[in-house]
Parts: structure tokens; C-alpha cells; sequence
């Protein structure tokens, strides 16, 4: 166990329920029920305890700046009222600039809210899954439904002349089903600043769909064709999170992104009840992992001790380790054996990385 290092990014779920009943989601469909019995909105109390504890980190530690993600379940489902109230008080106690995102699924982005985000300059992300059929297929409405047209009219709101400013970037889960150009092409339309693939969630225990205990690598092999044509198209105006990482990796640099090298600077989590943890996605394969006992009602945010992380010895000899870092904590789960393995994305992530890396090294040695 150690100390926690200042945590600069606050991943705050104003609302703990959803709008979509996407299959892949890793709060309600993995192995944390705890969301049940959890109040579906932070209370105002609440949030006024969340936010004198990022104050008191911040004279703590000196901090000049601090991010604060509005997460969910869906955040929107908190409404303009709380919200506004939220990112109002935080800027007005905390002493220090708070940057906020808000990471929505889109169904309820209207003009209100837009209006609202940019006003108060909140940067506003949105789940995309790529064309319509790749994103109906996993994220449907309660009734089934797909929820395309309605995510995919906001995001064109967004990525106009009046909000454009405030468009943080699209999130999109890969899909082996998919085709990758397609898919990443009709990202690009919106032309988002950012565009962030996540790799679904799963276990050694439960593995990813499509990803087999062998040598294949059906991630790697999605996933490059997209790098390539993002790495070769010169200075591309959408950066995508991963490979930018990648890359920062490989040149000697540090990691922002949980899951990609050694990060240097965790984010930490508050639920709707105030409950302070150290990462909802490792929460959903085992939620004593990452409980501290701690809430914002009652403890400082310095009080949160990180358990040690344990690598694979495969890891730790691993020729990639820089820039893979063992994959994402909540990947190298075995039920009933915990965290130390590689990732169950090992042949995927050693495969692109070392791609990434040829590819770097080919036009290293050319400048030289
Ligand atoms: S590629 Fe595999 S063995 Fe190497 S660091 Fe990543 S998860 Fe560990």
C-alpha cells in the first residue's frame, strides 16, 4: 500500500442510472451490483461535500488546476439545474481552475443543454460507436431500440459554429463486427478534436467477445489498419487518444490514459452516495479492489491509499512494457487469483505496440 499522489482528475457520477441499456456497458451488465442500492442522484449535501474536499486537496497541495469528469450512468439524467449548480459552486470555492468535461451517451444532448455546457464552458464528450449498424447494434434504448439518430443529431450540433468550442471528442467502444476504416472514417465526419477507442471490457475470466486464450490478435489486427491511416495522413486535425499515447510512450513520455504505460496521475472517483474509489472499471470485475471506506462526507481525498500494483512477471520482462504497461488494470483479472497477470489483451497490445514502434523507428532512422 502507498500513499495516493495528489489526484488532479475527479471522475464524479452525478447520476448513477442510465437511458440506454448498451450490452457491453461495464456498470451495469460486469460484476458491480453495488449501483443498486446506490442513490440514482447525488444530493445536493453531497455535492457541496465533494466540492470542499477537491478545495482542501487543492490548498493541500498547491494545485493550480484540477479536471472534473461528470460521468454516469448517464450524467445528463442529473438535469441543467444540478449540474449548473455543481460546476457553479466548484469554480466559486475551489481555489484553483476547474476544467470540466461532461462524458454523455448523447440521447439527451438538445440546445438547453448545449447552451448551458457553453456558458459555463464545460467540454462535452459523447459515446459514438461509429457508423449507425455498428452503434445500434450495442447501444439500444431500454425498449431495444437503437439510439443512432438521436446521439448522431447532437453530435452534429456539437461539432457546429456555436458549440464547436466546447466539443471534447468522441468515445467509441471497438467492434470486431465492424469494419475499422468504415468505422473510424464516419468518426471523422463529425470531425471531433479527439477520437478515444475503448476495448471492451472483459476478464481472463469472462474474456472480450472475439478474443480467444491463444496467439490471435483480433484488436491489434482492428486497430492497425485504423493507426496506419491516422499516422499517415501527415498532420491529422483529430488527435486519437490511444495511438497519440502510443506514441508519447514510445518517445520517452508519460501516459495520460488508464491502461497505457505507468500513470502518473490516477483519476479518483466519487459515486452519487459520495463514496471515494480508486476506479469504476476495475469496480465492475471486483469492487473490493478498489474501495477505500473513504466518502467526501467524511474524509479527505488524502487520506486514499493506492493498493501496490503487482505486474506479471511477464510483464515486468516484457520487451513492450514501456509503452503496454500491462494493459488496464481491470483486463488482468482472474476470478479467485486477482490482478497479476497480463493483460487479456497481451497478444492484442504486444502486437500494436510493437507496430507502433516499427513504425516509429522506420521514420526515425529516415530523418537521421
Ligand atoms: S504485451 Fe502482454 S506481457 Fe507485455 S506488458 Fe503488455 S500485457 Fe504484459
Amino acid at each position: 500500500m502507498r500513499s495516493a499522489p495528489p489526484f488532479r482528475q475527479f471522475v464524479v457520477k452525478v447520476h448513477g442510472r442510465c437511458d440506454l441499456a448498451c450490452d457491453y456497458c461495464y456498470v451495469y451488465e460486469m460484476a458491480d451490483r453495488r449501483w443498486r442500492s446506490r442513490p440514482a442522484l447525488m444530493s445536493e449535501r453531497t455535492a457541496a461535500d465533494l466540492v470542499a474536499r477537491i478545495a482542501e486537496h487543492v490548498v493541500a497541495h498547491g494545485i493550480e488546476r484540477v479536471e472534473v469528469v461528470l460521468h454516469g450512468g448517464e450524467p445528463l439524467l442529473a438535469g441543467p439545474a444540478r449540474i449548473e449548480a455543481l460546476v457553479r459552486a466548484a469554480r466559486a470555492v475551489v481555489p484553483a481552475a476547474v476544467g470540466f468535461t461532461v462524458q454523455t451517451n448523447g440521447v439527451r444532448l438538445d440546445e438547453r443543454f448545449l447552451r448551458l455546457f457553453a456558458e459555463l464552458n464545460v467540454r462535452v464528450g459523447v459515446s459514438l460507436d461509429g457508423t449507425k449498424a455498428g452503434h445500434d447494434r450495442h447501444r439500444k434504448r431500454h425498449n431495444g431500440a437503437g439510439s443512432h439518430d438521436a446521439v448522431a443529431a447532437a453530435v452534429r450540433k456539437l461539432a457546429g459554429p456555436d458549440f464547436r468550442h466546447i466539443f471534447a471528442g468522441l468515445l467509441c467502444v471497438v467492434d470486431l463486427a465492424a469494419d475499422p476504416l468504415a468505422t473510424y472514417r464516419e468518426l471523422l465526419r463529425f470531425g471531433p478534436p479527439e477520437v478515444d477507442f475503448l476495448l471492451p471490457h472483459g476478464t481472463w475470466s469472462q474474456p472480450p467477445p472475439g478474443r480467444r486464450p491463444d496467439s490471435s490478435t483480433p484488436y491489434a489486427d482492428w486497430l492497425i489498419p485504423v493507426f496506419d491511416e491516422w499516422y499517415g495522413s501527415g498532420a491529422p486535425t483529430t488527435s486519437v487518444r490511444q495511438f497519440s499515447e502510443m506514441v508519447t510512450l514510445w518517445l520517452g513520455g508519460a501516459s495520460g490514459v488508464e491502461g497505457l504505460g505507468p500513470l502518473t496521475s490516477p483519476p479518483v472517483v466519487v459515486g452519487t452516495d459520495g463514496a471515494i474509489e480508486l476506479s469504476d472499471i476495475v469496480a465492475a470485475v471486483d469492487p473490493s479492489a478498489v474501495d477505500t471506506g473513504l466518502n467526501v462526507a467524511t474524509d479527505p481525498f488524502d487520506a486514499v491509499v493506492l493498493p501496490e500494483q503487482v505486474l506479471s512477471p511477464l510483464c515486468v520482462a516484457c520487451p513492450v512494457l514501456e509503452a503496454c504497461g500491462g494493459g488496464h488494470p481491470a483486463h488482468r483479472y482472474r476470478a479467485g487469483q486477482g490482478f497479476a497477470h497480463p493483460s487479456v489483451y497481451c497478444a492484442d497490445l504486444y502486437r500494436l505496440t510493437s507496430h507502433v514502434r516499427a513504425r516509429l523507428a522506420h521514420d526515425l532512422a529516415a530523418l537521421r
